[in-house]
């Protein structure tokens, strides 16, 4: 484990800079070009934690490039509507003004002359605003910074779907792409609250000493909520083994909700890397590593996990109003014990009718976690068509 984000300095401004020294701006970006920061992003690789996993160096370039005579706008998208992930919270729990530090930089080095952190309603929004009100007492952010509290659902961490609701509308998808139309019609920077952090550490220690971890294709450390059962948050290299993180297990889910199971003993030797386990059939996401108990029933988890993510869909696309429910209840039949092999046909071909259909990847999320669970829980498939399941056999033993 290591521990170059999660050091904890609290909303308290003193220990802050006491930790990491004053905000070392650069200078601003000249019209029609970057500030003098940019470089050194670039060179250090860093790339979204925000589950994309985009080189943040290119995504900076967008904005600038699309924003025109307007200043863009600077989102620091904290919103973590993934019921496994808690890295955000803890993140901006612990070093808040390494998040707020990362975002004036970003916002520095593309122009924009507005930040707004957004967290999900009922949580860290009182506390984050005193901090933001202790900074502009300080004089710290050349720029304007704000916190909004959005509501806290699944898709309100989509990109889009924050910047439409910033802007007034519904927290679900648009096909407009914020960095081009986001805020207010301004080109917005979207970002990871962790991205931020990693861009503040950067701007102060360099390109070299954030490569000095990590792979080469994805530098620096990441932070994984780990659940098993109970969820903690750590900070390793990108390339730890997921065996480092958690220990045996049946079978093992990787990237959240919309991540993918993998037999256990296969996910312990990955490597938390993007690229590696998209090649493995699962994906990192936003660092989510969620190990099954012995004992349970990957079926039920997973026909419960599909239930909930069909509830969270925003019903504008075909697959989003009766894909999603379709394979919620076929999955619910199987896991109950009542599906027949002629159903199970039906939700593998359904499953595969997902992808690629919807207006964003939320569909194809599912349909990676359930076409998953049907290849890694293949045996609990047939004891559930014979009317055996591994938990509720476990039940009727302790009875
Ligand atoms: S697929 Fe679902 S969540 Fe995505 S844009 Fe369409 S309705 Fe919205």
């Amino acid at each position: 484990m290591m521990e170059r984000l999660l050091t904890v300095t609290g909303p308290d401004l003193g220990r802050h800079l006491t930790r990491h020294g004053e905000l070392p701006l650069r200078g601003p970006a000249r019209p029609g070009s970057l500030g003098p920061l940019a470089d050194e992003i670039a060179a250090a690789g860093l790339r979204g934690r925000g589950g994309g996993w985009f080189p943040t160096a290119r995504k900076l370039a967008a904005v600038a490039a699309a924003a025109g005579s307007r200043p863009p706008v600077v989102v620091v998208n904290a919103m973590e509507g993934e019921p496994l992930s808690a890295k955000d919270a803890r993140l901006l729990t612990v070093a808040p003004h390494l998040v707020l530090d990362g975002a004036a930089l970003a916002a520095e080095t593309i122009g924009a002359d507005r930040v707004i952190l957004a967290v999900p309603v009922g949580g860290l929004g009182p506390m984050l605003r005193g901090v933001v009100t202790e900074r502009a007492r300080r004089g710290i952010d050349p720029v304007s910074v704000e916190v909004v509290e959005g509501p806290d659902r699944f898709l309100s961490g989509q990109e889009s779907a924050l910047v439409r609701w910033i802007g007034g509308g519904p927290a679900i998808p648009t096909a407009k792409r914020p960095f081009e139309q986001g805020v207010g019609g301004r080109a917005t920077l979207g970002s990871n609250a962790e991205t931020f952090a990693h861009l503040a550490l950067i701007a102060r220690h360099g390109a070299s000493w954030f490569r000095s971890v990590g792979t080469a294709e994805a530098p620096g450390t990441m932070l994984v909520s780990v659940s098993d059962p109970d969820i903690r948050v750590l900070e390793v290299p990108v390339g730890t083994p997921v065996g480092a993180v958690t220990g045996p297990a049946p079978a093992i889910l990787l990237g959240g909700y919309g991540g993918a199971w993998l037999p256990g003993d296969q996910a312990r030797e990955l490597p938390l890397a993007p690229e590696p386990l998209q090649a493995a059939g699962a994906t990192l996401g936003a660092g989510i590593v969620s190990a099954l108990p012995y004992g349970a029933c990957g079926l039920r988890r997973t026909a419960a996990i599909a239930g909930w993510m069909a509830g969270q869909g925003a019903r504008q696309c075909g697959p989003c109003l009766f894909g999603l429910p379709a394979v919620a209840g076929d999955l619910a039949l199987l896991a109950d014990g009542r599906a027949t092999r002629t159903d199970v046909d039906r939700l593998c071909a359904r499953t595969g009718l997902l992808p690629g259909r919807g207006g964003c990847a939320h569909p194809d999320g599912v349909a990676r976690l359930v076409g998953g669970a049907l290849r890694v829980f293949g045996d609990e498939v047939e004891a559930h068509l014979h009317g055996h399941c591994v938990e509720t056999l476990t039940y009727r033993r302790a009875s």
